[in-house]
């Protein structure tokens, strides 16, 4: 069995929402990034190549001036699993921002999860926390994955 680990922080400006687990929030902000933000897509996929010891998002995207959507991150990550004969046993996920109230939307981004990583309901899990109103201006994630080689 193999675990990994990822942490993400983008800036918030504001907008008219932005992408979470794929699901597009309504809401006055927007996630600044070159790609579409998405900070639970990032971790999940970085916690992935982590897990599999392959260094970090960095080293495998680099800057562009281009917007790409993060699934695109996902499926790359998918495909080291792959390649090297593993599985997801589950994913656990916090994320991290004062505004707006994420619940309403846990159950969407459960089910785009579920589809994009092929996992069951029972194995991710997501946690929405608050900074206190202390950095409204930030969304931050956290992702821990374990692997068990096929
Ligand atoms: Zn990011």
């Amino acid at each position: 069995m193999r675990i990994g680990h990822s942490y993400d922080l983008h800036n918030l400006l504001p907008g008219t929402g932005f992408y979470l687990g794929g699901i597009f929030i309504p809401t006055n902000f927007a996630v600044e990034a070159i790609s579409d933000g998405d900070v639970l897509l990032h971790t999940i996929g970085e916690a992935i190549i982590g897990a599999l010891g392959y260094g970090d998002l960095g080293q495998w995207f680099k800057p562009t001036t281009e917007k790409f959507s993060s699934t695109k991150i996902i499926n790359h990550a998918l495909g080291l699993l792959k390649k090297d004969g593993y599985q997801i046993i589950n994913i656990d996920t916090t994320v991290i921002i004062d505004e707006p109230k994420l619940s309403p939307f846990r159950e969407k981004i459960k089910a785009n999860l579920g589809q994009l990583l092929e996992l069951s309901d029972k194995q991710i899990n997501l946690k929405f926390t608050t900074t206190e109103k202390n950095f409204p201006t930030i969304i931050q994630a956290q992702a821990v994955v374990l692997l068990q080689k096929l």
